[in-house]
């Protein structure tokens, strides 16, 4: 196991409590800060803020939910902290929850409670990172021990860049103990400590949504869905990613568990061990990068790569991202957002991520692509902001990653190999089901034109009672035309990424989009100008 990045002080705070300070890491399972937390201290504080910023309504965001993050993951997160405080209940401690700037609770907690040590997850985002220096320095001021454990991922991204690692150094070994007991939580003072909220205590009004994401939060329910997942050894030994359908919902053909392992109700390194088991017990199995094992890694990959970037979330300033002339076109981004592109598979996958927080991994992969360099040609940031906001994943270092590779920006640069937003879905799911249920507008269109509805006869679209154009939104863009002209644009962008050696300037850009404008203007269908001109 990872030795403690603890940092003591001569001076040490004279107090006999722990505070054990909870953001991810929902879980009582490896958890090494905990179990550090609870050992030889006579009393432990578990702790979790709300920070209003992230969880209070914003009636002015896009969609139900906060400034920062969708309804659907305000949920999920508040199930995470409840089922969190009924396991440290069974254990003889309870769940303390404040409210307020977590920077400025956690230092007065720390001034009026009996603590001598300071426990956390180490964390890699550049969140946690800000506000996890200011803490510690706070702490080690006061002579109070911070111990802050990397148990988020397989590897320490740290050591991964400085080349350090091989295997997980736990990998063999069991994991952090069982805790069988939590000491007391002690004297809280005048601290005013409020119990888990509902959603309705935060100011959400149920109704603000006819369908909420199938997928309840907390350890317990993640433990439950890896077990689950576990018993069909031969399916797990045999995972393949991109073998899987996207278009399946009932049962979706991956595991479910990154919402799990996003608040780390769920331990990647536990997660991992229990795939070596399956392995080490079956005749053969997949490898990475397609394997369940592989998809770990690809997680830890994102982590690494983001902790060692600097502007890792930003096209500007990000050394391994592509400089590309993006449009900044809100109404062709809003359509994309509010599924009124016109295309059923991309509609009914942003209704999915409005609906359920979470989509298949190439749903996300069309969409991503459809609004970058397929079709729209729109900024990668715009769509991850989207995607941060309502997944319940949502993940720092993956979201923005997979974006990137998306939008071929970075990791990724094959330009040409655009999804079809018609044929792709229509490859997995003929009848188009998946569509039929997260659009139900078009649930009596003819299997033959659900992928391309406004190609129906006018008879066939008012037999199915959807008249596209005005029940249904016709497609914003050809994508035929869409899906030729993003390719050229990013031929020419990646050109001049080329000629100038990644150093492409705001001027270089503009100039790029300049070209671009005027392309698109002698691309204007002549004939139509012609006729109004006649017309005028
Ligand atoms: P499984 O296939 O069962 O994989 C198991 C676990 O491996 C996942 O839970 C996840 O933790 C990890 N994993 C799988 N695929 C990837 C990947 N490509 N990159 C990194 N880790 C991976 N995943 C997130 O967890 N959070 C995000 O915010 C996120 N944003 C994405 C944005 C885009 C544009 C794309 C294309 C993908 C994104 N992904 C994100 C990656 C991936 O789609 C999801 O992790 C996966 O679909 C989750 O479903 P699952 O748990 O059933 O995955």
């Amino acid at each position: 196991m990872k030795l403690p990045l603890s940092l003591t002080n001569p001076n040490m705070a004279s107090g006999s409590g722990s505070l054990m300070w909870f953001r991810k890491g929902l879980r009582i399972h490896d958890n090494p800060a905990l179990e550090y937390a609870s050992r030889g201290s006579t009393c432990v504080y578990p702790l979790f803020v709300i920070d209003p910023h992230y969880m209070e309504p914003d009636p002015n965001a896009f969609s139900p939910g906060s400034t920062r993050a969708g309804i659907n993951r305000i949920r999920f997160l508040l199930e995470s902290l409840a089922d969190l405080d009924s396991s440290l209940k069974k254990l003889g401690s309870r769940l303390l929850v404040l409210k307020g700037e977590p920077g400025e609770v956690l230092i007065r907690c720390l001034n009026e409670w009996d603590v001598k040590k300071l426990c956390f997850e180490y964390d890699t985002d550049p969140y946690y990172q800000a506000l996890d220096k200011k803490v510690k320095n706070y702490a080690s001021a006061a002579g109070i021990e911070v111990f802050s454990p990397v148990s988020h991922t397989l590897f320490n991204p740290a050591d991964i860049i400085e080349k350090l690692a091989g295997e997980p150094l736990w990998a063999s070994s069991p994991l952090s103990v069982e805790l069988s007991s939590i000491p007391p939580v002690g004297d809280v003072g005048s601290c005013e400590i409020l119990q888990v909220p509902t959603l309705k205590e935060l100011g959400y009004v149920e109704e603000y949504q006819d369908e909420f994401t199938p997928f309840r939060g907390g350890e317990s329910e993640g433990l439950r869905r890896l077990r689950e997942t576990l018993c069909d050894k031969e399916w797990v030994a045999n995972f393949e990613k991109p073998k899987g359908d996207p278009s399946a919902y009932i049962k979706p053909a991956t595991t479910v568990l990154s919402p799990y392992l996003k608040f780390g109700c769920l331990s990647s390194r536990y997660f991992y061990q229990c795939l070596q088991d399956v392995y080490k017990n079956a005749k053969r199995h997949s490898s990475p990068p397609v394997s369940l094992v592989g998809q770990l890694l690809w997680r830890d990959f994102f982590y690494t790569v983001a902790f060692g970037t600097p502007n890792f979330d930003k096209m500007k300033g990000n050394k391994i991202c592509k400089q590309i002339p993006w449009n900044d076109d809100d109404k062709l981004l809003a359509a994309w957002r509010e599924a009124r592109t016109g295309f059923p598979w991309i509609d009914a996958i942003m209704v999915q991520l409005r609906k359920w927080g979470w989509m298949h991994h190439l749903a996300r992969h069309s969409v991503a692509c459809f609004l970058t360099r397929g079709d729209l040609f729109v900024h990668w940031e715009k769509g991850r902001d989207v995607f941060e906001r309502l997944l319940i994943d949502s993940d720092w270092a993956i979201n923005n990653g997979n974006w990137l590779w998306l939008s071929c920006s970075s990791f990724f640069y094959q330009y040409n190999r655009i999804y079809s937003p018609i044929s792709f879905g229509r490859k997995y799911d003929p009848n188009g089901n998946y569509i039929r249920h997260f659009l139900p507008i078009l649930k009596d269109i003819p299997k033959e034109y659900i992928y391309e509805p406004w190609t129906a006869p006018l008879s066939v679209q008012t037999k199915a009672k959807c008249i596209i154009g005005r029940d249904y939104p016709k497609p914003v863009v050809s994508h035929e035309t869409a899906s030729k002209e993003c390719k050229k644009k990013m031929g020419e962008a990646y050109a001049v990424n080329q000629r100038l050696n990644g150093a492409v300037s705001e001027e270089d850009l503009r100039n790029l989009r300049r070209k671009f404008a005027e392309g698109d203007e002698e691309q204007q269908p002549k004939p139509r100008r012609l006729r109004q001109k006649l017309i005028n």
